[in-house]
């Protein structure tokens, strides 16, 4: 079963970091999208509780305003009867009382007034950050439903790709040897998941240090396994790139 010439175990192990690395753009694609919908949808339950309590101070300052508005016309009336009993009076004592009162009904108006105001204020501001909230809570609601959409579809195709790809994978591990298979691991776990690279432009393809003349000769003989000087990774040369093996 083993094809145990070094060329084609070079050519096995290139394939197999081929397949390794779409299974782990698969996985980091699948990866990050529930991390962003539990985000967005966390999102969205502060919007909404934002807007509830937004409503909830916007109909207490309703209700206080309307509140003032009350007391305002009452004590106009207060103040129209006071000056109608002013007209009544038998004394200057009487008289000055009544308008004490009235100036105090019409000190208090006023301030009632500016608290009417205030409270109007308030709901102008309030209303406009309610907007603005229902604004943004409306947008966290369109991205949720569409990273849910795309996390469901990723999840579907991903499930296939994923088989696909770790049959493939398997066929080229029986295949290999198994201190291949070991070095391979090794130098993946340690480099972010890319253990052999092509030589590029006389430089190693992983982490572009340049790769001496003579070794690049060697290299090209693909009877022997290369590693970068400086990174480690496995080198192969552009023949094997080339001609991979169909899995
Ligand atoms: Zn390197």
């Amino acid at each position: 079963m083993k094809d145990t010439t070094v060329e084609n175990q070079l050519r096995y192990l290139y394939t197999l970091q081929q397949i390794d690395t779409q299974l782990k753009e698969v996985n980091e694609l699948k990866g990050d999208l529930p991390a962003i919908v539990e985000e967005l949808e966390t999102k969205v339950e502060n919007y909404k509780s934002e807007v509830k309590i937004l409503n909830a101070t916007l109909k207490q300052l309703k209700i206080d305003r309307d509140k003032a508005d009350v007391e305002i016309l009452s004590l106009a009336e207060k103040i129209d009867r006071y000056k109608n009993q002013q007209l009544n009076v038998k004394s200057n004592k009487q008289y000055d009382a009544l308008t004490r009162e009235i100036e105090a009904a019409e000190k208090k108006s006023l301030q009632i007034e500016k608290d009417m105001e205030s409270y109007e204020g308030k709901m102008e501001t309030t209303k406009r950050d309610l907007e603005a909230i229902n604004e943004q809570l409306q947008k966290a609601i369109n991205e949720l439903s569409e990273r849910k959409e795309e996390l469901r579809s990723v999840n579907k195709e991903h499930e296939k790709e994923e088989l696909k790809l770790k049959h493939e994978r398997e066929k080229i591990l029986v295949r290999l040897d198994k201190n291949y298979i070991e070095r391979y691991e090794r130098i993946r776990k340690a480099k972010g998941g890319l253990a052999v690279v092509p030589i590029k432009r006389d430089a190693c393809g992983g982490c572009f240090s340049r790769v001496p003349p003579q070794k690049i000769l060697e290299i090209r003989q693909n009877s022997k396994l290369y590693s970068c000087e400086h990174c480690g990774r496995i080198l192969v040369s552009n023949h094997i790139v080339g001609t991979s093996p169909e899995v």
